[in-house]
């Protein structure tokens, strides 16, 4: 491919050596498993977590003899993740066999997408905290899984489990385009966010189904690229960020000592934080890829892509767009509501007829803060969104104060029940009865003369009696009333 570069060197993003600036190049390879039922070329299935070997079927074992015939579903679904990447529809592509041999390919070669692929260029829009990225997406492209070979069941023997071999893959393969671990792990959560959006894959990293091969290397800022290393496989976004910090710096220790980089294709060790070497890096000729005689060429029409591109769903920026718009949002509210479909859902739920805003900083500050304190899923948390609205109702209709809103939060968290019914039975409501507030006040102005003194040069000191004020009323006073009638006594107004 011909690379050119779309990027402005940005000396936040380099490295410091010993010599200069360092810039990082990463490039990524992305394998998606399809969501499908069956396989690609088989009808055997493709559920996740059964016994080894029990979704084979002949085509899966390469039985002599067996043909493959495409599953248009996992057509459809790449073709629907295409357009979900702004991307290229190439309406003919070509099936090829990439011819490598390994105990778990039991065909002897992959099928694969190698000079037509299904989809073309695209792009992917990154947030990042002080700018806004467009990385170019090269390919996507469809392609058979390999079975597993496992080796640490006994002591002398391997065994294949073929329940994998023949599942439908997607290869989504990135420009060069991204420039630092921050940048590469942004990029992988926002595509498992359209994937998701799409149900064209899980986007479960640590089962597997989606899997990311890093391609790093290094130069100094603007220059010429450098020479690359392919680190295969890892299996979380946390990882690929480690990987990408150490395989830069290990890059530029031997350029710095004038040595050379060799391209090659590495293993990241979770457990070291290391990347090392694991092979020197194969060509495509190594592969003797030729189109694969069994399968016809893939073509459909216009129309086909037409009828999937009208029903694709509301994606992420558009989304977050929306959110920005129509709620009054600020991006970065809406970029952590949008993230996952059911986050937004959730909050559009709160939300609907509310004070949107006041919606996303309870979703966000108080239900997603305690979901992350204890772990747990939005698809567990003990409070609704119908709760959640009913609590925000009671703070606008000054039925209840923010302060006591938290509490309110707390019970329904913990015994669940009906906001408002609480409220009534616990006695939690605000005292916004001017008489009991200023009973307070008065109380409390009483008991601190020389304050109130000094309040009448230092206006500032009025907080200071708002919040004794508010702790005699056990926070159910209504600390707007409380502060006004504290200013008319003091003599402030
Ligand atoms: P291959 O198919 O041999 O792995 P490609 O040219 O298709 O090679 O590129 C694979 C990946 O490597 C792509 O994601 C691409 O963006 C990335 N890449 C290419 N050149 C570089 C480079 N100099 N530094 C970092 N990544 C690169
Ligand atoms: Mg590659």
């Amino acid at each position: 491919m011909t690379i050119v570069d779309v990027r402005t060197p940005d000396p936040k993003k380099f490295i410091k050596g010993a010599t200069g600036d360092w810039e990082i190049v990463i490039g990524m390879e992305v394998h998606a498993q399809v969501t499908s039922e069956a396989k690609l070329f088989s009808g055997a299935s493709t559920e996740f977590g059964k016994d080894p070997n029990d979704n084979v079927s002949l085509v899966d074992a390469a039985m002599p003899g067996m043909l493959p015939v495409i599953n248009e579903e996992c057509v459809r679904q790449a073709i629907r993740t295409g357009l979900g990447m702004k991307a290229e529809i190439n309406l003919k592509s070509v099936f090829d066999r990439k011819n490598y041999f390994y105990p778990d390919l039991p065909q002897g070669y992959q099928i694969s997408q190698f000079k037509q692929p299904i989809v073309g260029e695209g792009k992917i829009l990154l947030d990042m905290p002080d700018e806004q990225v467009e990385i170019g997406v090269e390919r996507l492209h469809l392609e058979q899984d390999a079975g597993k070979s496992l080796h640490d069941q006994h002591p002398t023997m391997s065994f294949v489990d073929l329940n994998r071999s023949g599942v439908a893959l997607m290869e989504i393969v990135s420009k060069p385009d991204l420039r630092s671990a921050d940048e590469a792990k942004a990029y992988l959560t926002k595509l498992r966010t359209i994937l998701r959006y799409l149900g064209t894959c899980d986007g479960n990293m640590d089962q597997g189904s989606m899997r990311a091969d890093v391609n790093v290397s290094v130069r100094s800022p603007g220059g010429e690229f450098g020479t690359r290393c392919e680190i295969k496989n890892v299996n979380s976004i946390r990882f690929v960020g480690q990987a990408i910090e150490y395989e830069a710096r290990r890059q530029v220790a031997i350029l710095e000592d004038g040595g050379k980089i060799d391209q090659e294709t590495r293993l990241f060790d979770a457990v070291k934080g290391e990347t090392r070497s694991m092979r020197s890096k194969e060509e495509a000729h190594d592969y003797r890829y030729f189109p694969d005689p069994d399968l016809l060429p893939l073509e459909f029409s216009q129309a086909f892509v037409d009828e999937l591109a009208e029903h694709l769903p509301e994606l992420p920026d558009d989304k977050k767009a929306r959110f920005v718009n129509d709620y009054g949002l600020t991006a970065y509210d809406a970029d952590i509501l949008v993230v996952e479909r059911a986050s937004a859902d959730f909050f559009e739920e709160v939300a609907k007829g509310r004070d949107a805003k006041l919606a996303a900083n309870w979703v966000i500050n108080e239900l997603f803060g305690r979901l992350n304190k204890e772990g747990k899923d939005l698809a567990e948390s003990p409070v609704s969104a119908a709760q959640l609205g009913s609590i925000i109702d009671l703070i606008k209709a000054g039925t209840i104060s923010g302060k006591i809103a938290k509490d309110l939060f707390e019970i329904v968290w913990t015994e669940g029940g009906d906001p408002a019914a609480i409220v009534e039975d616990r006695g939690m409501k605000q005292v916004t009865d001017l008489g009991a507030i200023e009973a307070i006040v008065d109380e409390i102005l009483g008991a601190n003369p020389d304050k109130v003194e000094q309040a009448k040069e230092k206006p500032n000191l009025v907080g200071w009696f708002v919040g004794q004020v508010m702790k005699a009323s056990k926070g159910k006073a209504n600390p707007q009333a409380v502060n006004e009638l504290l200013k008319k006594k003091i003599g402030l107004d």
